[in-house]
């Protein structure tokens, strides 16, 4: 593993700035890691490691970048709840953790740093400083991966009867004997403009 400033470089190249969603997510997943005995998850562990995230904001780049996690390899899986709360899943022993960070820590940045007038500049460094405990709340989890949803899954493809759309991983929805999509199952993100 590498060290928080060494992660904090990578973080500012990978996500363009640094910020203190960066702060954040960068010490969450370090403390993920090293909760499951993960050290070079970039490495000779890249195989081990399924992240769970809650949010898509700053803090979810970050993440991406210190456990190597991605969406497009499906090591890297979102859960939509506006939460700023990560789940690092070790598939090899089945341990997992669910870190989130505490509401009460801009409240501790502000009295630890009222000097500093800029809210983000104030997270940043306060984050650097705070304690683990301060910063985030951790519990062991289990989370049922089911096997389409690990990253290695090869699995057959599936036409969906009303678009003729293939869907992979077991994602068809069979409903009155038709096989569907998620989104002709009325599940549908858009309209047709
Ligand atoms: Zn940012
Ligand atoms: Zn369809």
């Amino acid at each position: 593993m590498k060290t928080l400033d060494q992660y904090l470089a990578d973080a500012e190249q990978a996500h363009g700035h640094l910020c203190a969603g960066q702060v954040l997510g960068v010490r969450l997943a370090m403390l993920g890691l090293e909760k499951l005995g993960i050290e070079d998850p970039r490495g000779k562990d890249r195989k081990r490691l399924v992240t769970f995230v809650e949010i898509d904001r700053c803090a979810t780049d970050a993440i991406a970048v210190v456990t190597g996690c991605r969406l497009g390899k499906r090591a890297l899986k979102f859960r939509d709840w506006g939460k700023l709360a990560a789940t690092f899943v070790d598939v090899e022993s089945g341990k997992a953790v669910r870190i989130a960070a505490r509401e009460s820590s801009k409240a501790l940045a502000r009295e630890m740093h009222p000097e500093i007038e800029s809210k983000n500049q104030q997270q940043m460094l306060a984050y650097r400083e705070m304690s683990e405990q301060n910063l985030f709340d951790v519990q062991s989890v289990k989370v049922d991966l089911q096997p389409e949803d690990f990253p290695g899954f090869k699995g057959e493809r599936i036409v969906c009867e009303k678009c003729g759309e293939g869907i992979n991983f077991k994602r068809e929805v069979r409903r009155e004997g038709r096989i569907l999509c998620r989104g002709c199952a009325g599940e549908n993100y858009f309209t047709p403009a």
